[in-house]
């Protein structure tokens, strides 16, 4: 699956789920996405769901901002390094990221990172449209 075809069809999942939370206040959404309630409500939200598993290790794991508004990709490749060529990298360089290679791709590797799954990052970057807050995330716009 292309970072695209993923990147929108969980963005479609996302709206899907948000116009049925039009009466909850911004709180209470943001409440709704905590991985417990997500897998008990929105099974098919996420794959790991079925396996009760969390992407990372956290005991508060809110999923709301998954996958998270500083990651970019570009299924074409942003530039070639060498022999590899850059799909994917965080835009804030972020401490705990890290890259996956491959030998002819680089990839974000975002497994020890949890900063988009963490509620006060998400009250801060809150936005009811998951689009409009990972706008910046592909490297073309959306038509
Ligand atoms: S490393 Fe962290 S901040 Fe950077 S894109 Fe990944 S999850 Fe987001």
């Amino acid at each position: 699956m292309s970072y695209l075809s993923w990147f929108q069809d969980h963005g479609r999942k996302h709206a899907k789920i948000m116009a049925k939370l039009k009466h909850l206040s911004d709180a209470e959404v943001i409440a709704y996405f905590r991985f417990e309630n997500m897998l008990k409500e929105e099974s098919d939200f996420c794959p790991l769901y079925k396996e009760s598993k969390k992407c990372h290790d956290l005991e508060a794991l809110n999923c709301y901002l998954c996958a998270c508004p500083n990651f970019r990709f570009d299924d074409k490749g942003f530039a070639k390094e060498e022999a590899q060529t850059l799909f994917s990298f965080c835009d804030i360089d972020s401490k705990d990221g890290a890259r996956y290679l491959s030998e002819d791709a680089i990839h974000q590797d975002c497994s020890g990172c949890a900063l988009p799954h963490h509620e006060s990052y998400i009250h801060k970057h809150f936005k009811r449209d998951w689009f409009e807050i990972m706008q910046s995330v592909p490297a073309q716009p959306l038509l």
